[in-house]
């Protein structure tokens, strides 16, 4: 079969796959908390610190000059990777979660007492509490758009929340639980017509989905390097040029500034009012790697192949007696690669340590999404979630060690 020769290639590709754990071969499936290095991503950041390693934007000589180049050439190559229009729109930070943050700040100016901001039920802290923060220090009102059983957002209530008080709206493109894909444009477009901004938590985006910035025409979309194969400690802030202009800092420092007196200072223009100081150089370096082992398999060839997967896996789940499954819906297209679920009575890191013993990275407990479980009322859930490297026989093995970890607890 062409795909399995194929991802056999793949996984050649990345040096962990071949690690045993308690002298198990390592299953690897908490994707969707870090995704495991392409050999050319680990390369990269070798290369970096042989050849190349030096401060940016600071110094005229060679290294600087050079390592200054390929990071803003990485910040081209990502325009481009989620067509954006303007270079200036692409701010490095460190990741989803200073990115949102650094919007939550910003947004200080903009947000009075009384105002509303939208948020749902299914989102990961880090898109909820600077949120909550935000309002408890404005006196504004936090609004959660609720979800129905199935996982899905409830659309008529948003459609209810939404008004003229709507003064930004922050949603997840895919749950990190639930692994439902959002209908973003809809709320986007919506959001629009009352005059909120909108943020999309893009982090379980693009290693699952083209991103399309022309398209979805959206305010603000953030993402991390380490969930799309790529280094830990990097990550973006997509920001409309307008609005960016009108944002004011929430980091000062070096390399941000334009004027610095005793009296006064004046900001750079943007990208780098909003990058004060070191940025992480190495990391936004490598990325462009993992950018690259990204297109050159084709992130439609990687949907359709973990699309099939995921389908299979949900099959062989739904085969295990009291296993429940969240975000279940039968419409693939909204699904991304996360399964999330429990076996009734027992609890999840009991199930999570048998896996992990067996060789079986999964997630457990309230994968950072508190809200959400207390929503659901359950404490924890075990979530496996797939990259490209893996395989039908992995999911035979996770079916296998399940049945094993229900015999083992007595179930
Ligand atoms: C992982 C994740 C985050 C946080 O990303 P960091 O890289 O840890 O900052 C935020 N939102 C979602 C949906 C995520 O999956």
């Amino acid at each position: 079969m062409f795909w399995e020769k194929k991802i056999q290639e793949i996984r050649n590709q990345f040096p962990i796959l071949k690690e045993k754990i308690y002298s198990h071969p390592l299953v690897y499936m908490d994707n969707a908390a870090t995704t495991q290095k392409p050999v050319q991503v680990i390369n990269a950041s070798q290369y970096y610190y042989s050849r190349l390693n030096s401060n940016i934007h600071r110094a005229t000589h060679f290294l600087s000059q050079k390592a200054t180049y390929h990071v803003e050439q990485v910040r081209k190559k990502i325009k481009k990777f989620i067509h954006a229009k303007h270079n200036s729109e692409v701010i490095f930070t460190k990741g989803t979660t200073e990115s949102i943050n650094l919007v939550a700040n910003s947004m200080n100016f903009f947000i009075n007492k009384g105002d509303e901001i939208i948020i749902s039920c299914s989102e990961h802290h880090s898109n909820f509490v600077p949120w909550q923060i935000l309002c408890q220090r404005k006196e504004a009102t936090l609004k959660i758009i609720p979800i129905q059983k199935n996982g899905l957002i409830e659309l008529k209530t948003f459609d209810l929340l939404i008004s003229k008080k709507t003064k930004i709206v922050s949603i997840p493109h895919i749950s990190n639980v639930l692994g439902i894909i959002n209908p973003i444009k809809y709320i986007i477009d919506k959001s629009h017509e009352y005059g909120a901004i909108v943020l999309i938590d893009g982090a379980q985006v693009p290693s699952n989905l083209c991103i399309n910035m022309e398209y979805l025409n959206v305010d603000f979309y953030v993402f991390s390097a380490h969930k799309m194969y790529g280094p830990t400690g990097v990550g973006i802030l997509y920001g409309r040029k307008k609005i960016l202009n009108q944002m004011i800092p929430y980091q000062f420092g070096g390399e941000m500034v334009e004027k610095v007196s005793l009296q006064k200072t004046t900001y750079s223009e943007i990208p780098f009012k909003f990058e004060a100081g070191t940025p992480n150089v190495e990391g936004i370096i490598v990325w462009s790697q993992a950018i690259d082992f990204i297109e050159s398999i084709g992130i439609l060839n990687i949907k359709s192949y973990i699309e099939k997967l995921t389908s299979y896996a949900i099959m062989k789940l739904k085969s295990i007696k009291k296993l429940i499954l969240y975000g279940n819906i039968d419409d693939f297209s909204q699904k991304s690669s996360i399964i999330s679920f429990n076996i009734e009575n027992l609890h999840c890191f009991d199930i999570g340590v048998i896996l992990d013993r067996l060789g079986i990275a999964v997630r457990t407990g309230h994968l950072c999404a508190q809200p959400l479980m207390n929503f659901l009322k359950v404490s924890g859930m075990i979530r496996v979630s797939f990259a490209i490297y893996n395989t039908f026989q992995e999911v035979d093995y996770l079916y296998k060690c399940l049945i094993k970890a229900k015999k083992i607890l007595n179930h």
